[in-house]
């Protein structure tokens, strides 16, 4: 296919955009660190003008945000792992448009919040669906894209921390190291799991996967509607210059 007969198939319903990206309010979740850690500051609209005298014939705003703030990408120098890495604005595109395959955790975290992905799951996701694909996106799916618009249910805290699955360390470090993957994608509000600073290393994710040029997207909804292989994502994050992350719009491409 080329990228008229990809138009065609847009406007004539034979392809199909599924929005992945939560919603960007002072409302949306977002990571809370314990202390004595600094905390990003939430998104929020600061009206400049709306039709008046500022501005008489428009409506502007200015934006307030975190990087890491709603669906958004990790890029490599977000840790220290990879502070040598690529800034967000350095990414190359051709890594953030490919395939995407879809592991579906639903049933196992729904018995148990704090639940690790292991190797042998993604093992036996592949016997089943082929190799995971080359400049490709792992996304999981946990079910947990239910509590997108509500902040306590989707950090899910208590007095032991927060408790929302991840991937297990060896898991992150056989991705990162063992396969060609662009990077992968989770509904969580980050990239490990709640209880990811008991891993070793801690935040083995971030570690491993931002450490070897593979990137993190968060905070992803409507996966269920994703077959398990076959779609395409396309991941815009802002360019920004110096920037460990950046909300991201993530759209994939599936067949209707
Ligand atoms: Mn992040």
């Amino acid at each position: 296919m080329n990228a008229s007969e990809l138009a065609a198939a847009l406007a004539s319903g034979g392809l199909r955009i599924v929005d992945l990206t939560n919603t960007l309010s002072a409302d949306t979740p977002t990571l809370r660190l314990p202390d004595p850690f600094a905390n990003l500051i939430d998104f929020s609209l600061e009206e400049v003008s709306r039709y008046n005298e500022p501005g008489p014939f428009w409506m502007h705003n200015n934006i307030h945000t975190g990087e890491h703030i709603g669906t958004h990408i990790d890029a490599p120098v977000h840790w220290i792992s990879g502070k040598d890495g690529l800034d967000v604005a350095s990414i190359p595109p051709a890594r953030l448009v490919g395939p995407a395959v879809v592991l579906d955790f639903t049933a196992q975290v729904a018995e148990n919040p704090d639940y690790l992905v292991s190797i042998d799951d993604i093992k036996a996701w592949e016997a089943e669906h082929g190799s995971l694909p080359e400049n490709g996106w792992v996304l999981f799916r946990t079910g947990w894209d239910r509590f997108s618009d509500d902040k306590e249910a989707f950090l899910n805290a208590d007095d032991t921390g927060s408790h929302t699955p991840g991937m297990m360390a060896e898991t992150a470090k056989w991705l990162a190291e063992e396969t060609k993957i662009s990077g992968i994608g989770v509904e969580t509000v980050g990239i490990d799991a709640g209880r990811g600073a008991e891993l070793d290393p801690p935040f083995a994710a971030h570690y491993h996967l931002l450490g070897n040029d593979k990137y993190g997207i968060t905070s992803l909804q409507n996966l269920a509607q994703l077959p398990a292989t076959g779609a395409v994502i396309v991941v815009a994050p802002l360019p920004i210059v110096g920037g460990g992350g950046s909300p991201s719009r993530v759209y994939a491409i599936v067949d209707a």
